[in-house]
């Protein structure tokens, strides 16, 4: 007889069948999403794995022993932690949110897969005046873990079967391209206003003010006015509309606060330490 299939389409198929019968209920953002939580988590592992290889000479790893990048990571960490004890972060258990350090000045950009691996450029960092800057596009790359967006937009792009038949083990050249393609992915304008919506209620059971990430736009616009367009704002299209939107939001919430002095001194060691 005939194979019309091969049978690696026949798992995926059950496996999608299956999903989608354990599926009806919401998740904690109040979607109901074929793609688990469970599959967010172990593609994020996948694509984090890819992407490390990536950027392998670039890489700083978190065990890195140097002093001086062991800093920057407890530094980072700290940040993050006080960012993911907002109780809007709906999967700060599951996700675990990890950050991963790129060491390249020349390159302006953030991003995350999907379960919460968050890749932050050294350039991006170098840009910035205090830690309150940085906190806003983390909560904003969080986002758009926590809301799943990542895992949204490679199922739009790539296909559902596909994402299945990478978590069997299978299409090992679509992981490659989906690695690769992850530092320019776009979102769309709905997930990129609801991550500038959480950035700022993230931010507000921190010590930072919840606008940080307009004042991280704003320096994105800078460098783009000065020629030299960063690759975040090429998947993040910014105007003074968006930027307005996070400070009106900020002012309503009653949380827009001085940036403290030591957020701008410590923010001058993280620099520091970043600097080989
Ligand atoms: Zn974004």
């Amino acid at each position: 007889m005939k194979r019309f299939f091969s049978s690696n389409f026949y798992v995926a198929a059950f496996m999608a069948a299956g999903l989608m019968l354990s599926s009806c209920a919401k998740d904690k953002n109040g979607e109901r999403l074929i793609f688990s939580i469970e599959d967010d988590i172990a593609l994020g592992n996948q694509v984090a794995a890819q992407t490390d290889s990536i950027y392998k000479s670039q890489l700083l790893e978190p065990t890195d022993p140097r002093p001086n990048v062991q800093a920057a990571y407890a530094q980072i960490n700290k940040i993050v932690a006080k960012i993911l004890a907002s109780d809007q972060v709906n999967y700060a258990q599951e996700f675990g949110y990890k950050v991963k350090i790129i060491n390249d000045d020349n390159t302006l950009n953030a991003f995350a897969t999907p379960g919460g691996h968050i890749y932050v450029f050294t350039g991006l960092i170098k840009k910035l005046d205090n830690e309150d800057q940085l906190a806003g596009v983390l909560g904003h790359e969080i986002a758009h873990a926590d809301r799943r967006h990542t895992s949204k937009a490679l199922e739009r792009q790539y296909g559902l079967s596909v994402l299945l038949s990478i978590l069997l083990g299978e299409n090992q050249n679509q992981l490659v391209e989906i690695g690769a393609g992850l530092a320019t992915l776009k979102f769309g304008r709905d997930a990129e206003t609801e991550a500038d919506f959480y950035s700022v209620e993230y931010l507000g059971d921190t010590p930072y003010t919840c606008d940080g990430a307009a004042a991280f736009f704003e320096k994105m616009q800078d460098e783009q006015q000065a020629g030299k367009p960063p690759v975040f704002l090429s998947t993040h299209p910014s105007d003074e509309a968006r930027i307005t939107a996070i400070t009106d939001k900020a002012k309503a919430d009653k949380c827009v606060k001085p940036v403290q002095q030591t957020s701008i001194s410590d923010y001058q060691t993280l620099k520091t330490n970043l600097t080989f």
